[in-house]
């Protein structure tokens, strides 16, 4: 039995005496066990979710629980959710529901949580290797004196200045890799973008909630990039570069600058992966890119169904058939493809998304998937998108089928040279 967890106020956390923790996907809540979890993996969090009220399982009449009064004088109890590192990929939201005129959430990806004799539990999977994620190898006191020497080292680049920005006070990892001069470390170069993502994290056209980070303001000259690519590449320890960044809009909206960068970096250099992350609707801009020397793309997707795929992305000027395009024409150009498949519990774990999914896959012929827990309140999204009605087959059960289709699962880009 894992305990329910919940939280008052002042931040105070408390585990239930009697109920028993309780996950949540579509319209099923689901008791958690130590069958459906996994000890709270190093490096995650735990959180107060504002505005939640916890539900419960009550193991005697097996049935949910969510009015729960408990402490004498604390009118209001709040749910805890907890928000996972790289390399897990979250089955359950947290049992919750949300008090009437309650705000959206924060874009964070909220997964259930219950505790046993005083540990952590959580409605989750290990589905990649996330030692170079572990958040202890990042933030170090030795961070500043390598992003000053990185600017002595590149007097004037600007880029260098906003990935300092973003890696002291967004604590971004693969902005610090710059600095570290190891593995995945991001190029960011576009303001714009040709879509408009209900959970973007770099611009909140929506008014859901505050975006996470400012997205970048200026388009950095091709000096700057290859100065900042080819360093990374040539000396860093399994490096890989990355376009399409949190902090920037659609990097294909650069499509012709990132094509001559990677040009002259591969004069430069052989070492190393150039990968992009893309929603992959600028087919000809990606053709560029791939002449250029792309090695590896990762296109953002949260459905293979159009309808709920227009839902959430709301492309300008492009549509999932073009999306399915690009992918084909990079596979033409030998380049290796991963989906960043935006998961949540109750819309992806459904039967007929499944089904979308795979033919997706089979017909653009892509590589692996990489699994994104979706930074997103759950309440909003289930309000916008288009309602699924079809099975519940669970997260674990998609995965496992997945992985019998024999394409390659993970939660991030690994090189691929
Ligand atoms: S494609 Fe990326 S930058 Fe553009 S709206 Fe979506 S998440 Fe934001």
């Amino acid at each position: 039995m894992l305990k329910l967890l919940y939280a008052t106020e002042d931040g105070t956390l408390y585990e239930d005496p009697e109920l028993e923790a309780a996950g949540w996907t579509g319209n099923r809540v689901v008791p958690l066990t130590g069958k459906n979890t996994i000890p709270l993996p190093p490096g995650a969090d735990l959180m107060l979710l504002p505005g939640r009220t916890p539900v419960g399982w009550d193991v005697k009449k097996e049935k949910p629980v969510k009015d729960i009064k408990r402490l004498e004088g604390k009118d209001k109890l709040y749910a805890v959710g907890a928000i996972l590192p790289a390399g897990h990929t979250r089955t359950l939201l947290p049992g919750m529901r949300a008090y009437s005129q309650a705000g959206p959430l924060p874009l964070y990806g909220y997964t259930a949580v219950g505790a046993k004799d005083g540990e952590f539990y959580a409605a989750a999977l290990v589905t990649d290797e996330a030692y170079r994620w572990n958040p202890l190898l990042y933030n170090d006191l030795t961070l500043p004196k390598r992003i000053k020497r990185k600017k002595k080292e590149f007097p004037g680049n600007r880029l260098v200045e906003h990935l300092a920005h973003c890696s002291l006070d967004y604590h971004c990892l693969t902005a610090q890799n710059i600095f570290y001069e190891r593995w995945e470390a991001g190029i960011p170069v576009s303001p714009g973008c040709n879509a408009e993502c209900l959970g973007c994290i770099s611009l909140q056209p929506s008014g859901c909630c505050a975006s996470p980070q400012q997205r970048i303001d200026f388009v950095p000259s091709q000096d700057e990039i290859v100065q900042l690519a080819t360093a990374h590449l040539e000396h860093g320890a399994e490096p890989i570069i990355s376009f399409g960044q949190g902090c920037e809009g659609e990097p294909l909206m650069q499509a012709p600058l990132i094509a001559a960068a990677v040009k002259e970096v591969r004069k430069n250099t052989p070492r190393g992966t150039i990968n992009i992350n893309t929603n992959a609707g600028a087919t000809e801009g990606l053709k560029q890119v791939c002449e250029a020397g792309l090695d590896s793309i990762r296109v953002s997707l949260i459905s293979a169904r159009e309808e709920v795929y227009n839902s959430y992305h709301r492309p300008r000027d492009f549509t999932l058939g073009d999306v399915k395009k690009s992918i084909k024409l990079a596979k033409e150009h030998g380049v290796y493809v991963s989906l960043n498949l935006l998961v949540i519990p109750g819309l992806t774990d459904r039967e007929e998304e499944a089904a979308a999914l795979e033919s997706f896959i089979d017909e653009a012929g892509v590589d692996m998937v990489q699994l994104r827990n979706l930074n997103i309140d759950p309440y909003y999204l289930f309000q916008t998108v288009p309602p699924a009605d079809g099975k519940l087959i669970g997260i674990p059960a998609l995965i496992d089928h997945l992985r019998q289709t024999g394409i390659r699962i993970g939660n991030y880009t690994h090189e691929v040279r």
